[in-house]
């Protein structure tokens, strides 16, 4: 632990949202102090850090004030823009890295990296203009769906293209922004693989969980995943060797689909995962510490399991249902404190703990 960070040090986090808010209570748990930046005022992470910078992307001023006042900078989301990296970069280590950052927030980046070290996606093709999407028509078939290229999270900027005739309106939804036509996979279902690697290299892979998702947004994760022994292998080891690739630092969520020829990467994430959340209460050491530990530089906790658990999202409306929730055995509820309840908007989760 030569370079582990000491109690008492601060963790900047770039992003204020419930993941932000959760990494914060793990940063503390250990004895870390936790700077937030985030550009919206109020922000979730607000109530549990020991202090917030409120401002824009944009401002090199207050990013690098922010910067040189914490010891090691992590992110809750990967969209930041290059600018604001390299402002920070200059002052402080950023953990995971910024080969993660750019190849994640680019998805034919992510792509053609993933196929690189050797990895099965979507078949693929960037399109822009109403010809590129003519070729790539012809070379990946249909059903398809377009999707932009950045930018794009919960099922946003993707339209699918069931017909042909379905082409130019998924075109006009890009509304012009660079976009990637991918194949539609055939899959079974979707499972996902949360991933650590410290700074010492160590590799550390929770139990891999089967996602179902609702108009585009994670509805529940479920533990254990229905996979087979061999299936279950290949995704921790998939995951491996992107982390090992990327000399990644931190927790990464590789989303992947099952299908009957074996697992296609749907896209990586490097940051803590939704359907990672089921770890706060089935396992010894969580993402979110998990997470602290791998940026603080200390040595990855146990992240095995020691119960089955069914996350369920609590979206919109779904808040509503906490009190009955609340008289529940075995549900662990963990609310975000987010004032105002919109649809599609992530409110809380609650872990359902089935003992063993
Ligand atoms: P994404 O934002 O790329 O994770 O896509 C959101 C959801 O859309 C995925 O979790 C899948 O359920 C579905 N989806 C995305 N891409 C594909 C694809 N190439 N084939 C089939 N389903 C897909």
């Amino acid at each position: 632990m030569n370079d582990a960070l000491l109690s008492g040090a601060t963790i900047g986090i770039l992003g204020g949202g419930q993941l932000g808010r959760m990494l914060s209570v793990a940063a503390s748990r250990l004895g870390f102090r936790s700077h937030i930046y985030e550009p919206a005022a109020n922000p979730p992470a607000g109530h549990v850090a020991d202090r917030v910078t409120t401002a824009p992307y944009e401002d090199l001023d207050a990013l690098r004030a922010f910067a040189a006042s914490v010891d090691v900078v992590t992110y809750e989301f990967e969209n930041v823009p290059a600018e604001a990296l390299d402002a920070i970069e200059a002052l402080r280590p950023i953990r995971p890295n910024r080969r993660a950052l750019a190849v994640s927030q680019d998805r034919i980046a992510e792509k053609d990296f993933l196929n690189q070290i050797g990895l099965t996606t979507a078949p693929y093709a960037a399109v822009t203009t109403a010809a590129d999407l003519e070729t790539a028509l012809l070379k990946i078939g249909h059903p398809a769906i377009l999707k932009t290229t950045r930018l794009g999270y919960d099922g946003k900027g993707q339209a699918r293209i069931r017909a042909l005739s379905d082409a130019a309106p998924a075109l006009a939804a890009m509304n012009g922004a660079p976009s990637v036509l991918e194949g539609f996979v055939d899959f079974t279902h979707e499972v996902s693989v949360i991933a650590a690697r410290g700074l010492d290299g160590s590799v550390a892979c929770y139990d891999p969980g089967e996602n179902v998702h609702k108009d585009g947004i994670l509805a529940t994760t479920t533990i254990p995943a229905r996979l087979s022994a061999s299936q279950r292998t290949d995704a921790v080891l998939l995951a491996a060797r992107i982390l090992n690739a990327l000399d990644y630092v931190g927790v990464m969520g590789v989303e992947l689909f099952v299908t009957p020829q074996g697992l296609i990467v749907n896209e990586i994430a490097p940051r803590v995962h939704n359907s990672g959340h089921w770890t706060q209460n089935g396992c010894a050491v969580d993402q979110f510490e998990q997470h602290i530990r791998a940026v603080a530089g200390w040595p990855l906790g146990d992240g095995s399991r020691f119960a089955d658990v069914v996350m369920e999202n609590l979206i919109g409306d779904d808040v509503l249902r906490v009190p009955a929730i609340a008289r529940e055995r075995d549900a662990a509820i963990h609310l975000y404190g987010k004032a105002k309840v919109k649809p599609g908007r992530k409110m809380g989760h609650v872990n359902r703990v089935k003992r063993p």
